[in-house]
């Protein structure tokens, strides 16, 4: 079967059929990152893509070919794929309460990026985060305690003008863009296979800021930020 080419600038807004080896392979990585802008304007815009899920499903079956990975929280109301109105088989996805980055993370992005050939990482968090809230409050619960003590750096690097309060939203979504920032540099600093290939421009490395509210997904700009 046959399927109309699509313009390297529309690849993941495809109705039919997941990512092809040759459709991703000619992406470069500002094009993938560009179609994932792409993919929230269109998700904000209430305009997505209506995709034959079970054409993707049967197309993708025999292998995957997907073009960037997301690391995001396990909040309810921040689905990756929805979110940037992206296609099954087209994107890994990762998903941990608070969007932390640990060494079974960084494998799985490694996986996605240096064997399945993933171009772009977006590392978001979101607006009103309840993991940022109870690293925030010292929730201690079961495992819960060990992956909240994981956000506790983006607290001590986050300066508060008010009571830095679990309550104080602006503050909360403040920690949780560090916590963004510190990840970014955790996984440079601790893989330096996905380093190496950022460096070889194989690959692109990118922070995000999710708005509950209005469905935005804004890419940060870096400012160098590293671990107290
Ligand atoms: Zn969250």
């Amino acid at each position: 079967m046959t399927r109309p080419v699509a313009s390297s600038a529309q690849v993941l807004a495809q109705a039919h059929g997941a990512l092809t080896k040759e459709q991703r392979d000619r992406l470069t990585p500002a094009q993938v990152l560009d179609e994932l802008r792409k993919g929230n304007e269109r998700f904000r815009a209430g305009a997505m893509v209506s995709r034959d899920y079970r054409a993707q499903q049967r197309s993708s079956a025999a292998a995957q070919f997907p073009a960037c990975v997301t690391l995001g929280c396990v909040d309810s109301r921040v689905p990756a794929e929805v979110i940037f109105d992206v296609g099954i088989g087209d994107m890994f996805s990762a998903r941990i309460a608070g969007n932390i980055v640990n060494d079974d993370l960084l494998g799985s992005l490694e996986f996605a990026c240096a064997v399945a050939g993933a171009k772009v990482i977006v590392l978001f968090g979101h607006t009103a985060c309840g993991a940022v809230k109870g690293a925030i409050d010292d929730v201690e619960m079961g495992n819960l305690t060990g992956l909240l003590a994981r956000i506790k750096p983006a607290i001590t690097a986050t300066k508060s003008s008010g009571k830095a309060s679990s309550k104080d939203d602006a503050y909360v979504d403040a920690v949780a863009r560090t916590n963004v920032l510190l990840g970014l540099d955790g996984i440079r600093r601790r893989s330096p296979i996905l380093a190496d290939l950022e460096k070889k421009g194989a690959l692109l490395i990118v922070g995000g800021m999710y708005d509950l509210s209005t469905g935005t997904l804004d890419f940060l700009a870096e400012a160098p930020v590293s671990e107290p």
